[in-house]
Formats: C-alpha cells, sequence, structure tokens
C-alpha cells in the first residue's frame, strides 16, 4: 500500500456535521419557544448505574440544555420494578412539558424492554423504536426514524448528494441500525442488500455495493479488498480494542480503515463519524416532536 493510495478516500467528517446539525437545532429550538411560550423538552430515563449509559445521559443531557431546550433526567435504582419505570413513562406521556422521551438502553434484565418501549407515547418517542414507529418507517409515513441511521443516512446525502439508484449492502439487521438502515436506503431508491451473520461471501456482497453500511460489532471485520473503489463506506461499529502491553485502549469500528481508506472514495473514521451524529439526531428528532406536538408547522427537511 503506498501512501498516495493510503489518502485516497475522502474522510466524512462527522463530528463537524453533528457540530452543524446542533446549530440548526438551536436556531429550530429558539423559534419554537417564540411560537410556542415556552421550551421544548427532552426527557432521558435512566435505570441502574452502568458507567457508559451515565456518560452517554450526561452528554444528551448537556447537548439538550446547549441547544435551548429542556433536559429531564430521572434515575431508577438497578432493582426497580418494571411497574415502577412503566409509572415514570406513563408520567412522561401525559406531561405536557416533554416533547420527547428516551428510556436509555440496555435495561436491567429483569425488565423486558419491549413492554417499555411499547408504554412510550409514539408521537413522543424520539429514539424511533416503538413498533408505531418502525410501521410509519416501512410504510413511509411521518413519524420518527432512529437516530443513528437516520444520521448516517444524512451524511451520505451530504456527501453523494441524491442516492437514486445506487447499489447499498447494510452489514447488520439489528433493529436498531440495520434495518432502519436498509429501509431508509430503499426510500431513496438505493438497491439495498441487507447481509447478516449468514450471509454466504459476504466480501463478494460488499464488491458490488456504491454504498457500505457496516453495523456489525466486530472490530476491522470489513477489508479494503471487500470494496469497490470509489465507494461510499459508513463505519458504525464501536469497538474497544485493547492495546499490547503498555498501550492504551483504542476505538475502531467494523471497517480496517487503513485498508478500507485506500479503496473507497469517501469513509468515516471511527471515532469522528457516525458517533456523533446519533446525539445531534436525538436533539434534531425532540425539535420536530416538539412541533408536532404543539401543532405548530415545521419543514422537517430543514435539519
Ligand atoms: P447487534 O444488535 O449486535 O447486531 C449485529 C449485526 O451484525 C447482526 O445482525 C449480526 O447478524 C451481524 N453480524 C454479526 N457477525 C457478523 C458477521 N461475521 N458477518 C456479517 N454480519 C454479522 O449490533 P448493533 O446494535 O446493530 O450495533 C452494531 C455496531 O454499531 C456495534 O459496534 C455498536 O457498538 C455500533 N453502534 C454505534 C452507534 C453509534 O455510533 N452511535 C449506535 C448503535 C450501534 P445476525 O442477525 O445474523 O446475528
Amino acid at each position: 500500500m503506498t501512501d498516495t493510495a493510503t489518502a485516497a478516500a475522502a474522510i466524512i467528517d462527522g463530528k463537524a456535521f453533528a457540530q452543524g446539525l446542533r446549530e440548526k437545532v438551536a436556531v429550530a429550538a429558539a423559534d419554537f419557544e417564540a411560537k410556542a411560550g415556552r421550551k421544548a423538552g427532552l426527557a432521558v430515563v435512566l435505570v441502574g448505574e452502568d458507567p457508559a449509559s451515565q456518560v452517554y445521559v450526561r452528554s444528551k443531557g448537556k447537548m439538550t440544555v446547549a441547544c435551548g431546550m429542556n433536559s429531564f433526567e430521572h434515575k431508577l435504582p438497578a432493582d426497580a420494578s418494571e411497574a415502577e419505570l412503566l409509572a415514570v413513562v406513563q408520567a412522561l406521556n401525559a406531561d405536557p412539558a416533554v416533547d420527547g422521551i428516551l428510556v436509555q438502553l440496555p435495561l436491567p434484565a429483569h425488565m423486558n424492554e419491549q413492554t417499555v418501549i411499547a408504554a412510550i407515547d409514539p408521537d413522543k418517542d424520539v429514539d424511533g423504536f416503538h413498533v408505531i414507529n418502525v410501521g410509519r418507517l416501512a410504510t413511509g409515513l411521518p413519524g420518527f426514524v432512529p437516530c443513528t441511521p437516520l444520521g448516517c443516512l444524512m451524511l451520505l446525502k451530504d456527501k453523494l448528494g441524491s442516492l437514486s439508484g445506487l447499489d447499498a449492502v447494510v452489514i447488520g439487521r439489528s433493529n436498531i441500525v440495520g434495518k432502519p438502515m436498509a429501509q431508509l436506503l430503499t426510500a431513496e431508491s438505493c438497491t439495498v442488500t441487507l447481509a447478516h451473520s449468514r450471509t454466504r461471501d459476504l466480501p463478494d456482497v460488499v464488491r458490488r455495493a456504491d454504498i457500505v453500511v457496516a453495523a456489525v460489532g466486530r472490530p476491522e471485520m470489513v477489508r479494503g479488498e471487500w470494496i469497490k473503489p470509489g465507494a461510499t463506506v459508513i463505519d458504525v461499529g464501536i469497538n474497544r480494542v485493547e492495546g499490547a502491553e503498555g498501550e492504551k485502549a483504542r476505538l475502531v469500528g467494523d471497517v480496517d480503515f487503513a485498508s478500507a481508506s485506500a479503496v473507497a472514495g469517501a469513509i468515516t473514521p471511527v471515532p469522528g463519524g457516525v458517533g456523533p451524529m446519533t446525539i445531534a439526531v436525538l436533539l434534531r428528532n425532540a425539535i420536530v416532536a416538539a412541533h408536532r406536538n404543539a401543532g405548530i408547522a415545521f419543514d422537517d427537511a430543514s435539519l
């Protein structure tokens, strides 16, 4: 691999895009406040002490406030009952100051995530996990789309403009990333292949794609040799890899950046690619929810 080859791909800067999106959300939030006579509000519910979840919830709260919205945090102990959590969700559903509700996942093992998600008012379900919103996405109705895949789509459209007619491969079929990503790309008139652990000859499938979205959870699995020259590669993976002795642990994606960036036309780095988009899109969904719930006209496509 030569130095020139390594520099081939344009780097898709998700951090900068996310910052720009948050700035637009802040403008929309100020406009909402002027029209509605109140701030938009996003509630986050955290059960237990999971350190990673605590970090996410803290940064969500900070960014919500920085965008000019109210942030409501509800913390329950790890041994809270599912009934207690459902009562919190019901209270938030009924609270007119709350436009969006997010229950931080994963929940403790004694709680049923589907039951809890189903209890959220679909019109406040800014994570887009409620079956009503899943159905709306599948049928092309306005609803809420999960934040990470919507963020990936925003990066793709920003880079490529129209996606119509392009071949896209999504690797991973989870409900929160892979499946909604495939739906979004289908709606953009891509020809979509949804690959997973049973896919035969994955490298060959990936090699056909103009767009590759990797959401697998396996460090650096997708190699440069799999990538069609000039393809756009979106790496959703966030994998912590222990360094060699004396070296710090580092974050890597599901794509081997060194080899893939030598072949791709454009690629998201890890960190600094898809990761920062998730919270920015959550805030975007929250301000969209606020306008819808208050009956104030808003062009969702402006964000
Ligand atoms: P997940 O629920 O574990 O799903 C992983 C998917 O990858 C499954 O559909 C699985 O196939 C497929 N898979 C596993 N091994 C494979 C293989 N060898 N070849 C092909 N497909 C394979 O994961 P997820 O929640 O979608 O997350 C995926 C990655 O994205 C993780 O690294 C996660 O940390 C990251 N992530 C990042 C963000 C963010 O940036 N904000 C948000 C969410 C997730 P089967 O269905 O056949 O088992």
